[in-house]
């Protein structure tokens, strides 16, 4: 790919407080619901995700829904909700800015930025995010091409930062049995291409819930770096995405099924 510059396939590993992201690195397991929605909710989530032994927990504060009308996010409280949890039980957290007016209080409370599958083309926001000294977690835009998801990362790398774990969270296929079209020769080609670490989403890349363990033993087996599910107190009440969301012993059980 020849407009490459910086991130030339050469290995990178990211650092998250003691977690190495990367290499020969042990692969990680994010968990954690879509939305963050109470306080009650988020501690008890973190509590038996802690219990099993994830390593870094989710949880969006400022959710990018399809319609006006959906739940937007608890915003800078449900943030500090999250922070509290994550201090609580031990755990850094990863949560998703949308846009940069609220980057000071990312750059506050969480460890990792998550930057969605709708803003990966958003250009300004990762020259933004180029300048900053926390690791991004860069989704794959739901129509985007290797060349294009390449080129994001290499935006964040121009502008200074190369803290990225990359993420695979399904295309817009043909078939809408599933929400999205898993990609999962994207994971071997895009560690080629980057030598960027790079995780897996089986929640958002099949949007059903019993495709989720067959396909985070793939990713694995693809050579992802880790996965990141969705996973709530109780799925059939979740605010945003409980239809690809585990419970806590589906996911208690997934993560011994992987060996961990
Ligand atoms: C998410 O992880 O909460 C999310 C909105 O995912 P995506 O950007 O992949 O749709
Ligand atoms: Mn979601």
């Amino acid at each position: 790919m020849k407009d490459k510059k910086i991130l030339n396939g050469q290995e990178i590993i990211v650092n998250v407080r003691n977690l190495k992201i990367g290499g020969n690195n042990p692969k990680i397991f994010i968990g954690g619901p879509c939305s963050v929605e109470s306080e009650k909710q988020i501690m008890t989530t973190a509590k038996h995700l802690k219990e099993i032994g994830v390593d870094i927990l989710r949880g969006g504060v400022f959710k990018p829904r399809t319609s006006p009308y959906a739940f937007q996010g608890l915003e800078e409280e449900g943030l500090k909700m999250l922070r509290k949890a994550g201090d609580e039980f031990d755990l850094p957290i990863i949560t998703e800015l949308m846009d940069e007016k609220n980057l000071d209080l990312m750059l506050e409370y969480t460890d990792i930025i998550q930057i969605g599958s709708r803003n990966m083309y958003n250009y300004p926001l990762l020259k933004t995010l180029g300048g900053v000294d926390k690791p991004v977690l860069l989704k794959r835009g739901m129509s985007a091409t290797i060349k294009e998801w390449v080129l994001a990362a290499e935006y964040l790398a121009a502008h200074g930062n190369k803290n990225i774990i990359l993420c695979e969270r399904g295309v817009r296929g043909f078939d809408n049995y599933t929400r999205n079209m898993l990609d999962l020769a994207a994971v071997p080609i895009m560690k080629r291409e980057t030598g960027l670490p790079i995780i897996v989403d089986p929640s958002h890349g099949t949007g059903v819930k019993w495709l989720i363990p067959p396909m985070t033993k793939s990713s694995l087996a693809a050579g992802a770096d880790g996965i990141m599910v969705e996973v709530h107190p109780n799925p059939c009440e979740a605010l945003s995405d409980g239809d690809q969301s585990l419970t806590f012993e589906e996911y208690e059980n997934l993560y011994k099924e992987c060996g961990k």
